[in-house]
């Protein structure tokens, strides 16, 4: 039987899940076909143009598990970062091409439905969320498919080297001078995980202190990437020294070999609940519906370590596969304010901090 998860109480301040799974570790798989908007899948049956968010791996490994059970529905896939994925189906109103979006932190979500770009699902199995009150909108436009934290990954062999350094614990640890120009991390405007820690940090130090630390953290950035989970990888092969990403990407690029050491800030991290909604005026409409219902069941939430993903689910019945990853102190991020005020923040961001050209793919 699986413990109760700490966001059972609705709000968060490192508590204590339970069990451990495996982890396995897969190649990454060849990118997908482009979504087609086209209702006639190749095999003659149905199709489902998918908005994956998380990382290609996962995307893949999902729509092999959900073509398995469901034989008569071809799944086309285009994975795009959070801030991606909203311009798009902003750009495609008028004439959607996605059905369903799935993954990538509930911001974004709660900025699309402002912009009245999803259609609402009474799903019978948002019954199955751990915690409605934080993992589903109240109108039912988006459900919460997974949730994580945000960490620090410092490369081990630069450490060796800077033998007087230690790891960062503390959000002013970014700031030291050891770290100027050793910094990676997404930029927010293409990125859910960097607009996660942008507004951890707003909601940590109050909108006026928070901005001033803004300007000179983004000053010690090396290189933004265009997507969240690029840092660990890049400082695992050792181009800058500190990424910030989210903790199970650090923990997924551990486990192909990285040398990265994981820490979180002592006094408070971000968490995201990764999202999922329905697109207004999706063509393929069944099939969306299928994948939504299929995607909150607990068999579902744990598949992700088979495809190096290390998220903890948001259903009962489905156990976390590094529920350590949650345990750690957490702030009460208050995702209505993040979602409202996105694209404010990204663009205050983006014009007076640093700009979203020649990110790093
Ligand atoms: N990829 C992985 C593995 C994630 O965990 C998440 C978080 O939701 C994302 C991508 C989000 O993508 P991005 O930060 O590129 O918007």
């Amino acid at each position: 039987m699986t413990k109760q998860p700490w966001y059972t109480s609705g709000l968060v301040l490192g508590l204590v899940m339970g069990l451990l799974l495996t982890a396995c570790v897969a190649p990454p798989p060849p990118a997908a076909a482009p979504a087609t908007g086209s209702d006639v899948g190749s095999a003659g049956g149905g199709v489902l143009n998918l908005l994956c968010t998380p990382q290609v791996e996962w995307c893949e490994g999902m729509k092999a598990e959900f073509e398995r059970v469901n034989p008569d529905i071809t799944v086309n896939f285009v994975r795009l970062s959070s801030g991606e994925a909203l311009t798009r189906l902003r750009n495609e109103k008028d004439n959607p091409q996605f059905d369903i979006w799935w993954g990538g932190p509930i911001d974004s979500f709660i900025a699309a439905k402002q912009e009245d770009l999803l259609e609402a699902y009474d799903s019978p199995n948002l019954a199955n969320l751990i915690n409605p009150d934080l993992m589903k909108d109240p109108d039912n436009f988006w459900a919460g498919v997974y949730v994580g934290s945000l960490g620090f990954a410092t490369n081990k062999n630069w450490l060796d080297e800077h033998p007087d350094v230690e790891p960062p614990t503390s959000w002013d640890d970014l700031l030291n001078p050891e770290f100027d120009g050793q910094i990676m991390v997404a930029h927010p405007s293409s990125s859910g995980t960097s607009y996660t820690a942008m507004c951890t940090v707003l909601q940590l130090k109050g909108e006026a202190a928070g901005w001033e630390y803004l300007r000179e953290y983004a000053g010690q950035v090396l290189q933004f990437t265009k997507s969240g989970a690029a840092p660990a990888k890049f400082v695992g092969q050792g181009e800058a020294a500190v990424g910030l990403v989210f903790s199970h990407d650090i923990v997924a690029e551990i486990e192909k070999g990285s040398p990265l050491a994981l820490s979180f800030p002592a006094e408070g991290t971000g968490y995201e609940i990764g999202g999922m909604a329905i697109i207004k005026g999706a063509k393929n409409l069944d099939a969306a519906q299928k994948w939504f219902d299929w995607a909150l069941e607990p068999a579902t939430q744990e598949l992700g370590p088979k495809y190096n993903a290390f998220q903890a689910p948001t259903v009962q019945g489905a156990a976390a596969s590094r529920p350590e990853l949650l345990e750690v102190t957490l702030i009460d991020y208050d995702f209505d304010y993040c979602g409202s005020n996105k694209k404010d923040f990204v663009d205050r961001f983006t014009n007076e901090l640093a700009s979203d050209e020649n990110l790093k793919e």
